[in-house]
């Protein structure tokens, strides 16, 4: 199994420390643009979450605007369109509240 697929540099950051009017008010009904199904929105860490079994698990952080995927496919799809994304562990996803 390889493991060759990076996104592009960005981090969920848990806090802010720019004024309010820097924080951009992320949008909770947003749809998946996997399988266009509405994405469920965590609170707590500011992402959208879909969490249909045909793609597997896509958590998107708005503020940053970039994807995170536990699957391959997914990632190399991402890739090809130029989108920003991250490949992460579902274990990850689990710690953050989703079950895959
Ligand atoms: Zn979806």
């Amino acid at each position: 199994m390889s493991s060759e697929i990076k996104g592009d540099e960005c981090t969920v950051q848990g806090g802010e420390t720019a004024g309010p009017s820097a924080v951009e008010p992320q949008k909770k009904d947003l749809a998946c643009i996997l399988c266009g199904k509405k994405m469920f929105y965590e609170e707590r860490f500011r992402v959208n979450v879909c969490l249909e079994s045909e793609h597997g698990v896509l958590a998107y952080y708005g503020l940053d605007s970039c994807y995170f995927t536990s699957r391959e496919d997914i990632g190399v799809r991402f890739a090809k369109e130029g989108r920003k994304f991250h490949m992460i562990e579902a274990s990850v996803l689990e710690a953050i509240g989703v079950k895959p």
